[in-house]
């Protein structure tokens, strides 16, 4: 097939274009660069433009006689969401939105989009079905939440077929160690933690040890980011007219921070030193996925099981790029 990945020079595009590429599609990043690599996206493959551009992306989608669209280009750091509601309002949803209409236009009607767990806001149940309610507790996740609904009623009026894929927390690099997790400024548990492995930074900051959780520290569950792409790669599979796909994608395997920095103590032989500081908020205590109805739905069953093998990738691409992709 012929797909065109905005976001493709972001941090899970970039490595979703690699196994588009690799599974013998003919892949188109489509990026604005303001947070995406260039170095990220193969040679001769990137399409330098913004979502807000409509025209483009019409033209991109036309003159490439692209099949389907994996739509990944966002902002998503919940706290700054917050404080500049109006930049993810306008980026993510009217962005989204300029990209359907392209697509409409163009008359590409298949879309894989990233969500997230931040559509949930605090579950009442955890491990986390597709049947949980969704409430989101930050802008970033309504701005998600809003794109599935559009998603959806453009599936039902204009013969659209889509998956939301819901993540928990991407994690890890591509085992190559050519690509891998580059933000700035980084706010992510696992890049911090091998950034202090790497002497970069004096401490990593456990962000509160009073939650309601075994040794106190939140619980998360790290999918490593080739999993979450090959999931992708197989609901695109799925995509027809009609088809609606809202799937968690996770391990159903939770890691306390506690246990994280262990395994980075682990897996890099360094010392990492901690301190305790205060919650961060808007972190619920604990996030595991139920990814039941992924494996069944699409038969997807993620490779990276333990924290131990995610954090070995991760380590690899940050010993190798100490400055990401800066040169
Ligand atoms: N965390 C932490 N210290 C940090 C960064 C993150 O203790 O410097 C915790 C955070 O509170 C959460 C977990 O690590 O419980 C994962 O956070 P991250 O920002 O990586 O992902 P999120 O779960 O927010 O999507």
């Amino acid at each position: 097939m012929r797909i065109l990945v905005t976001g493709g020079a972001g941090y899970i595009g970039s490595h979703a274009v690699k196994l588009l590429g690799r599974a013998g599609h003919d892949v188109w990043a489509y990026d604005n660069l303001v947070y995406g690599h260039r170095a990220a996206v193969p040679q001769g493959r990137l399409i330098e433009g913004d979502l807000h551009d409509r025209g483009l992306l019409e033209r991109s989608l036309r003159e490439r006689n692209i099949d389907a669209v994996m739509h990944f280009a966002a902002f998503a750091a919940v706290g700054e969401s917050v404080a500049d509601p109006a930049k993810y309002y306008r980026n993510n949803v009217v962005g989204s939105l300029s990209l359907l209409e392209a697509m409409r236009a163009a008359d590409v009607k298949k879309i894989v989009f990233s969500s997230t767990t931040a559509t949930y806001g605090v579950p009442e149940q955890v491990p986390i079905t597709e049947a949980e309610k969704q409430r989101p507790i930050n802008p970033y996740g309504y701005t998600k939440l809003v794109v599935e609904q559009a998603l959806s009623d453009y599936t039902h009026a204009y013969g659209f077929g889509y998956a939301a894929l819901r993540y928990f927390n991407a994690s890890g690099a591509s085992p190559d160690g050519d690509i891998g997790e580059d933000h700035t400024p980084e706010t992510h548990l696992i890049p911090l933690v091998l950034q202090t492995a790497l002497g970069q930074r004096e401490r990593i900051t456990i962000f509160g040890e009073d939650y309601p959780t075994p040794d106190g520290t939140c619980i998360r569950d790290y999918v490593h980011v080739d999993d979450l792409g090959s999931a992708h790669v197989m609901a695109l599979e799925r995509l027809a007219p009609g088809v609606e796909l809202k799937l968690n994608l996770g391990t159903g395997r939770g890691y306390s921070v506690r246990e994280v920095i262990d395994s980075c103590r682990k897996v890099t032989g360094r010392t990492i030193n901690v301190v305790i500081g205060e919650r961060r908020p808007g972190d619920p205590p604990e996030l595991i996925a139920d990814a039941s109805l992924a494996r069944r739905t699409l038969g997807w069953e993620p490779q990276y099981t333990t924290i131990d093998a995610i954090v070995a990738t991760a380590w690899r691409w940050h010993n190798s790029h100490p400055r990401g992709y800066a040169v």
